[in-house]
């Protein structure tokens, strides 16, 4: 059976590897994906006829374009814009618009392929969808992030809707964004609509979405030390980033009673002994979101923490690390550093940021491991309830939101149970994720015949 599994991984990512040169993330993610779904596949053999994964890898729809604007100079600028509609067997295309230079074609299509199978196990009806542009926020004026964000928005328009493709934020694209996009769709299309997720709470947004990413995260992560008997509890964290997902971990960790002691950025990282507590993290949000500034200034702030310079905090001693700034921000290296140092539990907060032989170390190790396709789900799904609240045409609590919030956390975690439980008793998250959202996703396509 493994040699049949194995051949069939092989020709299928050759194939796929010659249609998609050159996009090494996509190729990365549709790997992963296929070595935990090709058994199911093989025993399901209707599923290779119907050539469901062929279909599933093909976007349904690609769209890119250009943004051009002007800058504070009155300088012509010019970028890309991407929208990647990958999957709407169970709903709408659903998914984030990341700003940040680094954006090309293979990273916006692993995050809409991640997305299909994320949605799916939200349990709520939305499919995949995943867009943005290689504009830096970085260092732009208000008024600057304006008019790129009107005239990106003034292309995607078409093509996206409520009830087509829902966009909401990713890595660069906060409230700010959001709503300077939000206010150009509904200047162009006259209507106001629950297009966008994350808008702001007096105008369709809702309670808990900016918490949802990171305090999902947790939601998951105690979700597993549960199975063990054990808890946040006392526990220390090393987080990354310092952005909207890192700093609600990082508040979802402090309320469970554990001890945060690092955050990063790209240029690096701190690391206070003492613990980030509650006022430091105000610090920190206010640093970022107010700002806009380098998490270095926090040494400045608590002289007694550390400031390492262009390195990643995984080198420090820890029981557990969310890793939530960005993909494949840690290695092999870093993974064995983790469990030479007595880490029980990783749960990804950010897309994809532990690289393939970091995965395969930490499952050897027989330790608490999530993908983020499963533990960084409660962002979108928190965008769902966005949805199902602007269509009814009412609020939720915050209260209600939260309590659906770790509902869906915890049927994300009884899914990858369900489907990842090894016969020595080990949870291969990975294995679970992915099985349980492809089984849904294909049914729908199955159904619904060749479209
Ligand atoms: P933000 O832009 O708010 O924050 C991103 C953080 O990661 C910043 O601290 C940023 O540092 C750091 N970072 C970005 N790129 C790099 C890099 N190449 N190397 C090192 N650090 C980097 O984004 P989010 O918090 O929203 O997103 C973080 C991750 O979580 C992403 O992988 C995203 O796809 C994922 N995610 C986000 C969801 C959401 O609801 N927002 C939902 C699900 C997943 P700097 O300021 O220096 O750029």
């Amino acid at each position: 059976m493994e040699q049949t599994v194995k051949k069939y991984v092989d020709g299928f990512m050759a194939d796929l590897m010659a249609k998609n040169p050159g996009e090494k993330e996509f190729h990365q993610a549709v790997r992963e994906v296929l070595e935990s779904v090709a058994p199911y596949i093989i025993e399901h053999p209707y599923l290779m006829d119907m050539k469901i994964l062929e279909r599933i890898v093909e976007p349904e729809r690609v769209v890119m374009f250009r943004v051009p604007w002007l800058n504070d100079e009155g300088e012509i600028q010019v970028n890309r814009g991407y929208r990647v509609q990958m999957n709407s067997a169970i709903g709408p295309y659903k998914g984030g618009i990341r700003f940040h230079p680094s954006v090309n074609l293979s990273i916006m299509k692993f995050l809409a392929f991640e997305q299909t199978f994320k949605n799916s196990l939200t349990t709520l009806p939305m499919g995949a969808g995943k867009g943005g542009s290689d504009f830096n926020p970085k260092g732009k004026s208000d008024n600057e992030v304006m008019k790129f964000c009107q005239s990106f928005m003034t292309e995607l328009q078409r093509h996206i809707g409520q009830d087509t493709d829902v966009p909401a934020g990713d890595i660069g694209v906060g409230g700010r964004e959001v709503g300077y996009m939000f206010g150009q769709y509904k200047r162009l299309r006259n209507e106001f609509t629950g297009t966008l997720t994350g808008k702001g709470i007096s105008w369709g947004g809702s309670p808990l979405r900016p918490e949802a990413t990171g305090y999902g995260t947790c939601y998951f992560a105690a979700a597993m030390l549960a199975t063990k008997g054990d808890s946040f509890e006392g526990k220390t964290v090393v987080i990354s980033g310092a952005g909207n997902v890192a700093q609600y971990a990082a508040m979802k960790s402090l309320q469970l009673g554990a001890k945060v002691l690092t955050m990063s950025d790209s240029n690096g990282y701190i690391y206070d002994p003492a613990g980030i507590d509650e006022e430091k993290l105000a610090y920190i949000m206010e640093l970022k979101n107010v700002f806009r500034g380098r998490i270095r200034e926090y040494v400045q702030k608590y002289p007694s923490a550390q400031y390492f310079e262009n390195q990643r905090p995984w080198g420090i001693k820890c029981d557990i690390a969310l890793p939530c700034a960005t993909q494949n921000e840690l290695d092999a290296d870093d993974a064995q550093k983790l469990i030479d140092n007595g880490c029980i539990c990783v749960a990804e907060g950010a897309n994809m940021p532990s690289v393939p032989g970091a995965i395969e170390i930490f499952q050897k190790a027989k330790i608490l491991y999530a993908p983020g396709k499963a533990s960084n789900a409660g962002g979108v799904a928190t965008s769902g309830l966005e949805m199902t609240q602007n269509s009814i045409r009412l609020k939720w609590t915050p209260e209600e939101v939260d309590k659906n919030l770790h509902r869906i956390m915890d049927d994300i975690h009884a899914a990858c149970v369900k489907y990842g439980t090894e016969p020595d008793g080990y949870v291969n998250y990975v294995k679970g994720a992915n099985i349980a959202a492809f089984i849904k996703v294909a049914d729908a396509m199955m159904a619904q015949g060749l479209v």
